[in-house]
């Protein structure tokens, strides 16, 4: 593991070497003419000189599910058209439990019941996330390694893929796997998805009224001395309350919407987002085209978390891949432009588009990355 570490960080180097030559001009990637969302208009353009833009949820080429060995050029050109520096891309490691996904010898598993031996979704996501190395070994994305690392790829053209945990399930209880993860390039935890895990409670059917668990708490505690971002996305209330008393710095509810204007269940509750915005959090909306109609009503949920939480505690999370349908105007090709272009029309400057963007989330980032243990041994194992 630590030398597949080394081989990758010695990689990243000698990317950086490569392209830290050639600033204007980015890495040709061996892309097939397709959908692709509209190039920015200057506005958007100026206003990406200015923030970092960001995807703060998506399983891009749906790598974690589909047989392919790496998030696809396609995908990473969509994003970079976009003008997306930053993309979570996420293993949904409950899915050992859960199916629907096709194994690498092409076999898939049917959605079911299954009772993973020990070992097996460690392994799955582990998987998963050599996936997002080869991504990186091929040259279409670099690894988002720390705050730095993206802004050298964003200045050499390049969007960074942050490796991501949708529901801690992987773990097993185990918080070595964590630190396993971490050093092999995690960069994001979301605690739950769609089943109650040895970390904490879903938000979702069947509802249970437990909060965060012990081993949740453990993992809280070590992730604020890796550096990590904690998403609470999915999690119940109690849980969500749980982590932020609990956790020392701000974080993330990657997707979803608010309570205020939808009956769905994968929605915050306006107190939800005063605590997470108190907290110094960001809450992430969704353009879902089964709840969502179209880029205008998306702003109009991101403008109540606005209002709720203030500018400073809003962002997206596409689910790109994630999900069946999405939001007119956004659609499959991914416009995040269309995002950007409705805040501009409903008069916002060019300072807070540039947060609602991902301007916001980078901020966060850095903030939990900065910590005194990461200084101390350059992120890598906790002392102890
Ligand atoms: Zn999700």
């Amino acid at each position: 593991m630590q030398n597949r570490r080394k081989l990758h960080r010695g990689f990243g180097l000698l990317a950086t070497l490569i392209f830290a030559g050639c600033q204007s001009t980015p890495p040709a990637l061996p892309v097939q003419p397709g959908a692709r969302p509209p190039l920015p208009d200057a506005r958007v353009v100026a206003i990406h000189e200015q923030a970092v833009f960001a995807d703060m949820h998506a399983h891009p080429s749906r790598f974690h599910r589909a047989n392919v060995e790496s998030i696809l050029a396609d995908e990473i050109e969509l994003y970079r058209r976009s003008t997306i520096d930053i993309v979570v891309a996420n293993i949904s490691s409950d899915m050992a439990y859960d199916g629907e996904y096709t194994n690498r010898d092409g076999t898939e598993v049917a959605k079911g019941q299954y009772k993973p031996a020990p070992g097996e979704t460690y392994a799955l996501a582990a998987d998963r996330l050599q996936r997002l190395w080869k991504t990186v070994e091929l040259g279409y994305a670099v690894h988002a390694d720390t705050p730095g690392t993206v802004l050298e790829a964003r200045h050499n053209g390049q969007v960074a893929v942050m490796p991501a945990l949708e529901g801690a399930d992987a773990l097993e209880g185990d918080i070595e796997n964590l630190y396993r993860m971490h050093a092999n390039g995690l960069r994001l935890i979301q605690l739950v998805h769609f089943r109650n895990n040895e970390l904490g409670h879903t938000q979702t059917w069947p509802y249970s009224p437990g909060g965060l668990a012990e081993f949740g708490r453990q993992v809280v505690v070590a992730a604020n001395r890796l550096g990590l971002v904690i998403d609470l996305a999915h999690a119940n209330e109690a849980t969500i309350s749980d982590v932020l008393e609990l956790s020392t710095r701000p974080v993330i509810f990657s997707h979803g919407g608010v309570r205020a204007l939808t009956t769905h269940d994968r929605a915050v509750t306006d107190e939800q987002i005063r605590a997470i915005a108190a907290a110094g959090g960001i809450v992430g909306i969704w353009p879902h085209g089964r709840h969502l109609k179209d880029v205008a009503e998306m702003v109009d949920y991101m403008e109540h978390v606005i209002k709720i939480g203030g500018i400073d505690h809003v962002g997206i999370g596409s689910d790109l891949r994630g999900v069946s349908r999405y939001v007119e105007g956004f659609g499959e090709q991914a416009n995040f432009h269309a995002i950007a272009a409705e805040f501009v029309a409903r008069g916002y400057s060019d300072e807070d588009v540039g947060k609602v963007m991902g301007g916001n989330f980078f901020r966060l980032w850095q903030r939990v990355a900065a910590t005194d243990h990461a200084a101390a041994v350059g992120g890598a194992l906790p002392a102890q």
